[in-house]
């Protein structure tokens, strides 16, 4: 389905600024290390990521913005809900 967005990888590894609201400590993870859900809602939409510092899990909201972002870098991407746009 969407196998042309992956193709074009960049050389340089992306990293993506995070923050974790437990300890407050600000990090750079790699696409590996950060998951994206896609819901059927903005509300059920997400990504999740374990603080290096701490260890605890953190679930942060996600734009449109985000999700672009995210999946533009290599993130590992859960589709929660099947759209119905899938035309069979
Ligand atoms: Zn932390």
């Amino acid at each position: 389905m969407s196998v042309m967005s992956g193709l074009m990888a960049p050389t340089a590894p992306v990293l993506f600024k995070a923050a974790c609201p437990d300890c407050r400590s600000r990090f750079e993870l790699s696409p590996s290390a950060l998951r994206l859900a896609i819901g059927a809602s903005r509300r059920t939409t997400f990504y999740s990521f374990t603080c290096p510092a701490c260890g605890s899990a953190v679930r942060k909201p996600a734009g449109e913005r985000i999700v672009e972002l995210l999946t533009g870098g290599g993130v590992r991407t859960l589709r929660l809900h099947t759209t119905p746009r899938t035309t069979a």
